[in-house]
């Protein structure tokens, strides 16, 4: 029996007490994968940003909003766990300034200036050691070749590519990318799709 810390859902970047920057990610894969991780006999602590899904039935569940919010989390599991699945959509940017006040609407074009988040599944997988990462990528073109490319530069054992078709659908599919293979898992449902998945990466991994 392994632990696992899953992240996943999107995250909220706050604008104003109000507003925030985000993405059209459900959570429904992240949270599939922790069923199918605590199925298959294993523990696991999902850091799950906001989403409409019930938590996972027996998994430690930690909720946060923003990118920060969840490193900070992911960064304090991270010793006590021997593997990590990335399924979260991070926001990539967040204001460079959270207003304490509601924004007032002004009458010229407004600019906001964004700055990057820390990159979670990079900055973990950079203390990895033995341990197992797998990441996901979502990408409109050029999907492979980005996906390959992210495997390398984030220090990814596996990467799940799929494209904007999976945001908030029950039925996906995936190429997972490895150093020296790849392969489709799909269509399925979700759960079934993060059954074999999980089947799948454990079987060529030793956790
Ligand atoms: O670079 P990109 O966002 O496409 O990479 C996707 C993978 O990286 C996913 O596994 C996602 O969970 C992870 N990620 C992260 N922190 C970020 C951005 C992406 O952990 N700030």
């Amino acid at each position: 029996m392994a632990r696992f810390l899953v992240t996943a859902g999107p995250t909220r970047e706050a604008l104003d007490p109000v507003r925030y920057l985000s993405n059209r990610s459900s959570g429904k894969m992240g949270y599939a994968i922790c069923d199918a991780l605590i199925t298959a006999g294993h523990e696991v602590v999902l850091v799950s940003g906001p989403t409409a899904l019930e938590s996972p039935v027996n998994a430690d569940v930690i909720q946060v909003e923003s990118a920060q919010e969840m490193y900070d989390e992911c960064a304090r599991q991270w010793e006590h766990c021997d593997a990590l699945f990335a399924v979260a959509a991070v926001s990539d940017y967040r204001p460079s300034a959270t207003h304490s006040q509601k924004m007032k609407r002004v009458n010229n074009p407004l600019s906001i200036e964004l700055v990057a988040n820390l990159d979670i599944v990079k900055t973990l997988a950079a203390t990895k050691g033995e341990r197992l990462v797998v990441g996901f990528a979502l990408e409109s073109e050029n999907g492979e070749q980005y996906a390959r490319q992210k495997l390398e530069s984030k220090n990814l054992d596996f990467i799940c590519l799929n494209d904007p078709r999976a945001q908030g659908a029950d039925v996906s599919e995936l190429t997972v990318i490895h150093r020296d293979a790849q392969w489709q898992v799909g269509p399925y449902t979700k759960a079934t799709l993060a059954t074999e998945l999980v089947e799948a990466i454990l079987k060529k991994s030793n956790v």
